[in-house]
């Protein structure tokens, strides 16, 4: 019998071991201070709603990152995503995800892996970082890992596009890190003394 692991108890539903940070849900611009409730639009673009996310899931502003909601619906996309996507955010608010994303290789990863990650995401319970491979709805043959956290408020999911474009600035977790089998021993190329 296969024990399951014990709840673990977090405040807010959020990962109390991580740090979050405010950053906009369009431009991605930081926002050092939590802004108040009525104010809300990010004052560096004008356009995009100012969201919280655990630091190692906030996007750069090179990033292509979309905000989705429970549903499925599109919220929020970054101007590299809609580059990368060619729809612009107006058109895709509301939209579903699956019309602009969709499993790469669905067969190994199952239908349902990238919808459920951003559904367990969106309802923010869980408060770790999930990792997909997606394509553009429009390019085949493209296979991109996306980040996917809890953001909000309101409670969403962030997916972040590594699109291979743009290299990764920021550290690496230990998380994200996979372990890699590096061989550990050079053989036969010995320095002559
Ligand atoms: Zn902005």
């Amino acid at each position: 019998m296969n024990q399951k692991p014990a709840l673990r108890l977090v405040a807010g539903g959020l990962d109390s071991h991580a740090e979050w940070l405010w950053f906009c849900g369009h431009c991605a611009a930081p926002s050092p201070d939590a802004p108040s409730p009525s104010a809300r639009v990010c004052p560096s673009c004008g356009l995009g709603l100012l969201l919280e996310a655990r630091e190692d899931a906030v996007p750069s502003s090179r990033d292509a990152f979309l905000v989705v909601d429970s549903s499925l619906l599109i919220q929020a996309m970054s101007r590299e995503a809609q580059g990368l996507l060619g729809v612009t955010e107006e058109l895709a608010i509301d939209k579903p995800v699956a019309e602009l994303l969709v499993p790469a290789d669905a067969e190994a990863q199952g239908r349902t892996g990238f919808a459920a990650a951003i559904a367990i995401a969106a309802d923010g319970s869980d408060g770790d970082i999930a990792h997909a491979f997606v394509r553009p709805w429009n390019t085949f043959g493209v296979r991109m890992r996306a980040r996917i956290a809890t953001c909000g408020p309101p409670r969403a999911a962030l997916i972040v596009l590594d699109s291979g474009r743009t290299p990764a600035l920021r550290a690496v977790t230990s998380r994200e890190a996979a372990p890699v089998a590096a061989p550990t021993v050079r053989r036969g190329r010995g320095r002559r003394h």
